[in-house]
């Protein structure tokens, strides 16, 4: 089947999604594809905390933008999508994180973010089932919120189909086609599609696209893993980090715990060792793992886009225990968490822990938005916007020049 669009935007994760969507609302003829279904990889996977606090200044003005879109979107999409302002605290018990909290405070002050930097007695009067010493201290930014990562992507997806977009899924979309300079088609697994613009929004398939047209997209696969407990009947506020956890309460009173300390990359066959030590050096956080990953790799499994419709690696069970202990030591009042479930998702980290989000100089007419690493989700819809705007105007009201993948020239 042949079939010609305007835009074709590869991946129905939330950045592609909402691309779609801004896209289809301008007028403009938009086909979606997506190699398995609407919000099955990392965007459904998360914690869905969204937010400015501890963010990088370079991207403040976008997450800013994000907020706003986010307080209206279930006007806009006419869906539910669970926002809630609920505020975020990130307590630190270290003097590296105290400073690096401190530091923030600058950050926050220039962008006049609503948030504070508290001393302990503060965090204890603050913390509704408090641990048992409030650690060295908070940043607390009440005016950040959530929303429930399991109904967004396809809450925008719908949205765009409603605006006369078309949305494929089970449709990879195989190579980009390029004619002397510019993009004139995608080859899909339902044929050949012809458009004049293309969104590479694939996620931690991004460089797989990309490298047959001779564009490196520098990201490395980090799997993150997420356990979630019983109801419990009690209400814990606030979105809430620490070194050992992350934790967002449902609205049904289920506990979302995402193990901190358990961040790790899995070497496979694609995992380039200049990439490692750059991604080591900066992301220290990140561990390195072999496993069943480099097995299935060495297989071919990574080869192609259909043999994993949808990414779904297993959850680091020994981080989400640690995690458990860690949480049930600091809430003594609360019963030990068992989770009822769990699971994990693979996210694209660049090197710099910033997006890539580009109008690539050549071919014309591709647009890159990928490498969220794990805050992607709290500034996508400002980015589907943005691309949009690339797209309808030639031009963004914001600079995204930081975002621009030539800061990565030399990887
Ligand atoms: C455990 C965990 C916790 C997180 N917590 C948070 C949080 O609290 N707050 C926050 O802001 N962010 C969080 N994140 C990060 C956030 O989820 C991601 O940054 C964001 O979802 C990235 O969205 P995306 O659309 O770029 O990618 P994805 O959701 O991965 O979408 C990409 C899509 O492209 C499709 N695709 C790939 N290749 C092709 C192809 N060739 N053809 C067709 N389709 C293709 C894939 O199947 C996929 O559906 C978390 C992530 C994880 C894993």
């Amino acid at each position: 089947m042949n079939r010609r669009f305007d835009t074709v935007v590869i991946g129905g994760g939330i950045v592609g999604s909402s691309a779609a969507y801004y896209l289809a609302k301008a007028g403009r003829q938009v086909v979606l594809v997506e190699k398995g279904r609407i919000n099955g990889e990392q965007s459904c996977r998360g914690l869905g905390v969204i937010g400015t606090q501890r963010r990088d200044p370079l991207e403040m003005a976008l997450m800013l933008d994000s907020l706003d879109i986010w307080r209206g979107l279930e006007n806009e999409l006419g869906d539910t999508v669970g926002w809630k302002e609920q505020g975020q605290v990130s307590l630190f018990s270290n003097d590296r994180r105290r400073r690096r909290s401190e530091a923030f405070m600058a950050v926050a002050k220039q962008f006049g973010l609503t948030t504070q930097l508290l001393g302990p007695n503060e965090v204890l009067g603050l913390l509704p089932y408090p641990q048992p010493e409030g650690g060295l201290g908070a940043l607390y930014t009440p005016a950040d919120g959530s929303a429930d990562q399991e109904l967004v992507a396809t809450a925008f997806a719908r949205a765009a189909a409603c605006h006369g977009a078309v949305i494929w899924e089970n449709s990879a979309a195989h190579s980009i086609d390029i004619w002397g300079e510019v993009v004139c088609g995608v080859d899909t697994e339902r044929g050949r599609l012809g458009c004049q613009n293309i969104v590479v929004a694939a996620g931690c398939w991004t460089s797989f696209l990309l490298k047959p047209l001779g564009i490196a997209h520098p990201s490395l696969w980090v799997r993150g893993s997420v356990g979630r407990s019983p109801v419990l009947p009690y209400d814990l506020k606030f979105a809430v980090s620490c070194d050992e956890y992350a934790y967002l309460q449902g609205p049904d009173g289920r506990l979302n715990l995402a193990a901190v300390d358990a961040t790790v990359h899995d070497l496979m066959l694609h995992s380039r060792p200049k990439l490692l030590r750059l991604h080591q050096l900066k992301q220290k956080k990140i561990k390195l793992e072999l496993g069943k990953p480099m097995v299935r790799s060495l297989m071919g499994d990574f080869n192609d886009f259909v043999t994993h419709r949808t990414l779904d690696p297993a959850p680091h069970f020994k981080g989400l225990k640690r995690a458990a202990a860690a949480f049930n030591a600091d809430h003594p009042v609360i019963a030990p968490i068992q989770y009822e479930r769990s699971w994990a998702g693979y996210m694209d980290y660049t090197p710099d822990g910033l997006p890539i989000i580009e109008a690539v100089a050549e071919p014309k007419g591709l647009y890159v938005a990928a490498g969220f690493g794990r805050n992607g989700f709290g500034i996508a819809p400002a980015v589907g916007r943005s691309i949009s705007e690339f797209i309808t105007m030639g031009a963004t009201n914001r600079d995204l020049s930081p975002f621009s993948s030539q800061r990565f020239r030399h990887v």
